[in-house]
Order: C-alpha cells, then structure tokens, then sequence
C-alpha cells in the first residue's frame, strides 16, 4: 500500500492541482472582463450602449451608424429626410420611402387606431404651433389652435405597400414619427447586437429601454422607473426584467412654464392643447420597443381609467402609470415583477376591481 506514494502520483496530484489553479484562474479572469459602455447622441437625444461580449465594439459602432441612418431618414428636423419630404408633398403627391420610415409609419397607424385618435401622428402642425421644447415656446391663440386642429386625422395618411409610398391627403397636413421612432431604433439595435452573437447588452435611447438577455452575472436586468415628482435618477419602484423593454412618456422632461402653468409636449389631439390628464409619467413593458412607444404617448393621454383598460385587454404587454396624486398602477402582469423604492406612493394592485 504505502508503494502507491510513489514520485509518480505525486506528480499526477500537482498535475491535478495545477489544472484546478488554470480553471479558476480562467474563471476570475473572465470575471474581470466587463462591459463596454458608449454614450453618444443621435436621435436628438443622449444615448447609451452598454454591451458584453466578444463583438461588443464593431455591434456598437453598427448599431451607431444604424441610429444615424433612422435619424437622418426620420427626424421631422432635418429639412432632406423622408418625414420632411413626406409633408411637403401633402396634398400633392405620394413620397416612396425606405423600409425603416415605411414600417414605422405603418405601426404608427396600428397605434393611432388601436388608441381611437390619443396617439396621432399627425399632430405636427399642433406640435409645431405650441413650439414646445424650442425657445419660442408660447400659447397660440385659440383660432389658430383650431385652424390647426382641422389638420390631425391620422386617417388621411394613404399607404400603398407595392410601391413603398405614403401619401398625406390634405394640403399642409404633416406628420412626426417623434413619439414612436425610438422605439423602432432600440428594436433594430438589439436586431444588430443579436446578429452579432451578443447575449447581454443594455440598450437606452434618451430613456427608451431594452434590456438584452440577463447581466453577465445571471441576474435579471434592474430597470428605475423616475419618480416624477423628483430630479432625474431617483426612482419610484425598480423592474426586474430579462429580454424586454421599457419605454416611458412623461411630462417632467420636455414643457415650458408660463402664466404660472406648465405646459408639456405630449399634445392631445382632441384639444389641441398639451394632454392634462391625471398620468404624470405611462411606462409600458413590452417584447419590442416600437410597441410600447407607440403605446405609452397614447396611453398617457387618454387617462387612467381607459389606459388600464386598453393595456389589461392587449395581450403581451404591460404597465405603470403614476398619477397627479401620487397613485401607482401596476397591470397584472407585472405585480410580482418590482420593488417599490418610495413609501408616499399609494400602491394599487386591484385595477380592475377599483376602476
Ligand atoms: P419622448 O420623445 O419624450 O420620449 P414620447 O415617445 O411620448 O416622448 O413622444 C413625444 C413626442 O411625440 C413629442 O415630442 C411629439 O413630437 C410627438 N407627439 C406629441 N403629442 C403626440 C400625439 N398626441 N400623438 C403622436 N405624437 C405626439
Ligand atoms: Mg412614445
């Protein structure tokens, strides 16, 4: 017995002890490894890509060029892009258009329907006439606010699929694919992270959220929704979430103050005026982003009672509102999915029952 300690075996127990030192010295290494983070602007917003995996520098740099193209195609801002063109040419003659603008506009109108008008896309001249976000910012008169209004009906927007072509009806109609563009962006930078193999990435277009996979640990993705009675960062409740995204309307960030009132600029398109419903911030958790981009402009808009309805009867989506008076609603689908983070928040999980 005592010859089975040999100089042999002893050879093959360091040989054992060193393959184990090898592995967790891959293990802590790869550990080490971590994500790569880019905040950049496009979209007319602040950006951030925040990507693990062996391909994570060329995804960013083409998910980048990706965000540039939408924006130069889709910005109602830059005076050559197909939206621009789109609205010069109301009235007058239909505009052939790209797949990317044409697929927006399309889930656009889904969206305008499917909220019976709160969500229009062609609430430009509107939008335009209030100025909101610009330094010219001002209460129009009352007459043009109609004047205007004649021009919102999102069914005066004319697709024809063969040719790729959109037409507005009416002369001096315009549209502003805004509220539901970033959605359809952080779509196509997950399509392009996927492509490229990746599994865990977080991807954040000025607050549109998608998470990709888990973190790099295993664990869901923690997502903040903004307390919207507080500077940005502070939280109301935290998501846990794995392959999903979150995109949230609010009226905290973009608004001018005047005759002591806030304006904001998300319109409501039967007014004509900045939407003064009871929904401070409309958060929709989805599988894709244009989704609950195009959903949460609406919703947020429409009120309380009928965004909870309209949500509860969609399938594969929830959501969370906060009120005026500190109210939280959560969808059923998602009740066991957050951490409330702010005690003065009156929680309330029985939608369907108090409403
Ligand atoms: P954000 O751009 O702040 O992320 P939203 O997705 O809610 O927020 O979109 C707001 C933008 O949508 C506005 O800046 C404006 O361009 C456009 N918009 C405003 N009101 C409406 C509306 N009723 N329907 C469709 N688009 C709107
Ligand atoms: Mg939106």
């Amino acid at each position: 017995m005592i010859s089975m300690f040999t100089i042999e075996n002893a050879l093959i127990i360091m040989l054992v002890l060193s393959f184990i030192a090898l592995i967790l010295i891959f293990i802590t290494g790869n550990n080490k490894k971590s994500y790569i983070t880019k905040e950049f602007y496009s979209l007319g917003t602040l950006n951030q890509l925040k990507v693990y995996g062996r391909n994570a520098e060329k995804s960013i740099e083409e998910a980048i060029d990706k965000l540039n193209e939408i924006d130069i195609k889709m910005s109602v801002f830059k005076e050559n892009s197909e939206i621009s063109k789109l609205n010069r040419y109301s009235g007058k003659k239909p505009q052939i258009v790209s797949r990317d603008t044409y697929r927006v506009i399309e889930k656009a109108i889904k969206y305008c329907s499917l909220s019976k008008g709160a969500f229009d896309i062609t609430i430009r001249p509107i939008v335009a006439l209030w100025g909101i976000g610009k330094e010219s910012a001002h209460i129009p008169e009352i007459k043009e606010i109609k004047e205007k209004l004649k021009l919102v009906n999102y069914k005066n927007i004319v697709l024809d699929e063969n040719s790729n072509s959109v037409f507005l009806k009416n002369e001096k109609q315009e549209i502003d694919v805004g509220g539901i563009a970033k959605g359809y962006a952080a779509d196509e930078v997950k399509n392009i992270l996927t492509k490229n193999k990746i599994k865990s990435a977080l991807i954040n277009l000025g607050g549109n959220i998608v998470v990709l996979g888990k973190k790099v640990d295993g664990t869901p993705w923690n997502v903040g929704i903004q307390d919207p009675f507080r500077p940005r960062g502070e939280f109301v409740l935290t998501l846990s979430l794995i392959n999903k995204s979150v995109v949230t309307s609010g009226n905290y960030e973009r608004y001018f103050e005047q005759q002591g009132k806030k304006f904001q600029h998300i319109m409501d398109p039967s007014t004509g005026y900045p939407s003064e419903s009871e929904i401070l911030s409309a958060t929709i958790i989805s599988d894709y982003s244009i989704d609950g981009d195009g959903l949460s402009t609406g919703v947020y808009i429409m009120g309380i009672h009928k965004a909870v309805k309209l949500i509860e009867e969609t399938k594969g989506v929830e959501a969370i509102f906060i009120t005026k008076s500190k109210e939280i609603y959560v969808t059923s689908g998602m009740k066991d999915n957050f951490t409330l983070t702010k005690d003065e928040f009156l929680y309330k999980n029985k939608i369907s029952e108090e409403i």
